[in-house]
C-alpha cells in the first residue's frame, strides 16, 4: 500500500531532461556545429552560394557538401560583428557572382522558440513538483486516488494472519470470536433477529496486538480486510475526509462480507470543538460523515467496523452510542503466561540456543507488550548475528531487556571524572535507600555506565505483574527515587540536573497520591483527577473539576507529601553516610556493582568478585 506509483514522475523527469538536453543543444536543435572560424573560412574558400541570417542563426547554402551537407544551419554568437567582419568579403563575393544572394532578416534574437522552452520548462518543472507532492501527502498515486479511500484489500503483506498468530489473548479472542461467526455465516444471527454489533472498539496501551487482532478477525472469517488510519482522514484540504469515509464504506458494502478496521481512531473521533487552533471544521465534518455511514449501514450487509484506539477517554461520546461503536474490548499488556506465549510465537522463526529457556524471559519482562517482546527477539537475533553466531543465547537476551528498557549502553561516552563522581553518590544514594525501605524491591545492579538518557542506573528486580499499590509502598517509592538528590545535595554540597527524571516520577506519584487515589487526610478519599487527564483543546478548559480552593490544597497536600519523603531520605542517608560513600567509591573503581557485591557491603562483609549478573537472576529461584 505504501508503494508510491514512481512510474508517472520518472516520466516527467525523462522529458524533461530531454528538454534540456535539446536547450543544451545536445541534439543540435537543428543546427550544425560548426566554429565561427569554420564559418569564416567557408566563406575564404568561396564555398557560400547564398546566405539567409535570421535571429542568432544563419542558413548556408554551399557550393560543395560539406559533411555530406549543402544545406548547414549555424549558431552566430555576435551578428552584428559578423556583419561588419564579413562586411568586404560578402560585397566582393556578391559582386563577382559566387555568393548568389543574402539576406540579414531584421528580427532580433527573439524568436519564439527563445519563448516556448522556457515557458515549457517551468511547466513541466511545476507539473513534476505538484505530482511529487500529492504523492508525499497521499502515499500514493495522488491523481488517480484523490479523495478515495486508502485502504488495503484482502491480505496484508501477502500472508494471512489468524488467531493463531495472536498469542496471550485468549479472552479478546473468544469475544471476536462472535464477529468471525457472524462474517462466516450472517444469515444465522439475522433469522433469529439477532443484533450484532455494528462497531466494536479495541481499546488498549500501543503495541499490544490491538491491530493484529484485527488483521486476524478477517483472516478467521476469511473476509475482506479494508484498512486505513485515523490519520489518513486527516488532510489538508477540506472534504477529503468526509469523502475518503463515504468512499470507505461504499467500497465495503461492494465487496462485503468485509471488516472496516480504522487504526488510531482517535486522530478523527476526538470530540468535536476540542480542537486547538484551525482545522478542526474538517475533522468535525469527517466525523460526522463517519457517524452518518454508522448509522446507514443495515445489519445485513456483512459489513462490520472494527476500531483501534489507546486513547478512549478523548473520543467523542456520539462514536459509542448504540448502532456505533457499542462494544468495547479491552487489549491489555500481557501477563507471565501471555508472554511467554508471544514469545513463542516470535521464536518460530528465529534459531534459540539449547541454554534459552523463554519462561524465564517471560518472568523477566514485567511490563512488556507484545511489540515490546517481539522487538526483544529481534535485538537479540541481530545482536547473535553480529557476533557471527548461528544462534541467539540467554545474553542475548538480557542484554536486549536492558537496552529497551533503558537505552543501548554507551560506553564509548568518555564521562569526566566529576560526572562519574557525582553519578556514583546519586546512584548509591538510590540503593543505600532501597536497602533500608522494606516494601522495595532488592538491589540488582547498580552501575554508572551511562545507558540511553541516563548517566547511571540502579536496576532493581522487577515486581511482578500485581498493579496494586498501597499507600506505604508508593510513600517508600518517592523516598527511594528521592535518593539520588538527596545523596547530592548531603554529600557534595551541591545538586544536579541528573535528578530531573528522578522527580518527574516523584511528583506525579504523590500528585496521583493526594489527588487520585484519595490518600491524603486533608482531602480525603476523592479523587480530583480523572483517568487520562488531556491537556488538549476543550479538555484544556476542563481539566480542573475542582475549586481553586481545592487546587490550592492539592498543591500544598502533595508539597508537603514529598518535603516528608525528602526528610525520611535524609534521615535514613545520613545514618548510612560511611556505607554509601564505601558503595560510590566502588562504583568509581568497578563502574558496576552487582546486587551480592552491594548487600555484602551493606551487611559489612567482605565485596567478593563480581559474578555476571542478568536480568533473569531474581527469578531462577522462584522457579515454578
Ligand atoms: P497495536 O496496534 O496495539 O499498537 P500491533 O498490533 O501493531 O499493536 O502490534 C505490534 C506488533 O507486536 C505485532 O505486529 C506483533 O508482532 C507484536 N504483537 C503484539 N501483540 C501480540 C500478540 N498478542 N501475539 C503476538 N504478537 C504480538
Ligand atoms: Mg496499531
Ligand atoms: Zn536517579
Amino acid at each position: 500500500m505504501k508503494k508510491r506509483n514512481l512510474l508517472p514522475i520518472l516520466l516527467y523527469a525523462a522529458v524533461l531532461l530531454l528538454l534540456f538536453a535539446w536547450v543544451l543543444g545536445v541534439f543540435g536543435d537543428g543546427t550544425d556545429t560548426l566554429t565561427y572560424s569554420q564559418i569564416v573560412e567557408m566563406f575564404e574558400n568561396e564555398q557560400v552560394k547564398s546566405f539567409t541570417v535570421s535571429g542568432q542563426k544563419i542558413m548556408l547554402q554551399l557550393h560543395n557538401p560539406y559533411l555530406g551537407k549543402t544545406n548547414l544551419t549555424c549558431r552566430l554568437a555576435d551578428v552584428d560583428s559578423f556583419r561588419q567582419e564579413m562586411r568586404d568579403t560578402i560585397q566582393a563575393q556578391a559582386e563577382s557572382g559566387v555568393l548568389e544572394s543574402y539576406d540579414f532578416l531584421p528580427q532580433r534574437g527573439f524568436s519564439t522558440y527563445d519563448l516556448i522552452i522556457p515557458l515549457l520548462i517551468v511547466g513541466l518543472l511545476l507539473l513534476v513538483i505538484w505530482v511529487f507532492l500529492m504523492g508525499r501527502l497521499n502515499g500514493n498515486n495522488a491523481m488517480a486516488n484523490f479523495g478515495k479511500a486508502r485502504t488495503v484489500l484482502g491480505v496484508p503483506d501477502g500472508k494471512k494472519v489468524t488467531f493463531d498468530d495472536v498469542a496471550g489473548a485468549d479472552e479478546e479472542k473468544a469475544e471476536l470470536q462472535e464477529v468471525v461467526d457472524f462474517l462466516r455465516d450472517p444469515k444465522k444471527y439475522t433469522q433469529i433477529g439477532a443484533r450484532i454489533p455494528h462497531g466494536l472498539l479495541l481499546v488498549g496501551p500501543p503495541g499490544t496486538g490491538k491491530t493484529l487482532l484485527a488483521r486476524a478477525v478477517a483472516g478467521e472469517a476469511d473476509v475482506q480486510f479494508l484498512s486505513i488510519s485515523g490519520s489518513d482522514f486527516v488532510e489538508l484540504y477540506v472534504g477529503v475526509g468526509a469523502s475518503r469515509v463515504r468512499d470507505l464504506f461504499e467500497q465495503a458494502k461492494r465487496i462485503a462480507p468485509a471488516i472496516i478496521f480504522i487504526d488510531e481512531i482517535d486522530a478523527v473521533g476526538r470530540k468535536r470543538g476540542s480542537g486547538l487552533g484551525g482545522g478542526h471544521d474538517e475533522k468535525e465534518q469527517t466525523l460526522n460523515q463517519l457517524l452518518v455511514e454508522m448509522d446507514g449501514f443495515g445489519r445485513t450487509e456483512g459489513v462490520i467496523v472494527l476500531a483501534a484506539t489507546n486513547r478512549p477517554d478523548i473520543l467523542d461520546p456520539a462514536l459509542l452510542r448504540p448502532g456505533r461503536f457499542d462494544r468495547q474490548i479491552y487489549v491489555g499488556k500481557p501477563d507471565v503466561k501471555g508472554r511467554e506465549e508471544i514469545l513463542k510465537v516470535h521464536a518460530r522463526n528465529k534459531k534459540l540456543d539449547g541454554d534459552v529457556d523463554l519462561k524465564l524471559v517471560a518472568r523477566s519482562t514485567v511490563g512488556f507488550t507484545g511489540a515490546d517482546l517481539s522487538n526483544l527477539l529481534n535485538e537479540a537475533a541481530i545482536a547473535a548475528a553480529r557476533d557471527n553466531r548461528p544462534a541467539l543465547n540467554m545474553t542475548d537476551l538480557n542484554d536486549a531487556i536492558m537496552k529497551i528498557m533503558a537505552g543501548p549502553e554507551k560506553k564509548s561516552r568518555v564521562a569526566n571524572r566529576k560526572d562519574l563522581e557525582v553519578t556514583a553518590i546519586h546512584e548509591a544514594g538510590h540503593a543505600v535507600a532501597m536497602y533500608f525501605l522494606p516494601t522495595q524491591d532488592p538491589v540488582l545492579q547498580i552501575t554508572i555506565v551511562p545507558r540511553g538518557g541516563y548517566l547511571g542506573a540502579t536496576w532493581h528486580i522487577p515486581s511482578d505483574d500485581s498493579s496494586n499499590m498501597t499507600r506505604n509502598q508508593m510513600y517508600e517509592e518517592i523516598v527511594s527515587l528521592l535518593g539520588g538528590r538527596v545523596a547530592e545535595a548531603l554529600f557534595l554540597g551541591d545538586i544536579s540536573v541528573g535528578a530531573s527524571n528522578d522527580i518527574d516520577r516523584v511528583s506525579k506519584l504523590a500528585r496521583d497520591m493526594v489527588a487520585r487515589y484519595g490518600m491524603c487526610e486533608a482531602l480525603g478519599t476523592v479523587s480530583y483527577l480523572s483517568d487520562g487527564e488531556v491537556f488538549i483543546g476543550r479538555d484544556f478548559e476542563k481539566t480542573k473539576s475542582y475549586s481553586e480552593k481545592v487546587a490550592g490544597t492539592i498543591d500544598d497536600e502533595v508539597k508537603a507529601l514529598i518535603d516528608r519523603a525528602y526528610g525520611r531520605c535524609a534521615e535514613l542517608l545520613k545514618q548510612n553516610e560511611d556505607k554509601l560513600r564505601q558503595v560510590a567509591d566502588f562504583l568509581l573503581a568497578h563502574e558496576t556493582m552487582t546486587g551480592a557485591q552491594f548487600t555484602a557491603c551493606m551487611e559489612g562483609r567482605e565485596i567478593g568478585e563480581a559474578e555476571a549478573v542478568t536480568m533473569f537472576d531474581a527469578h531462577r529461584e522462584d522457579q515454578e
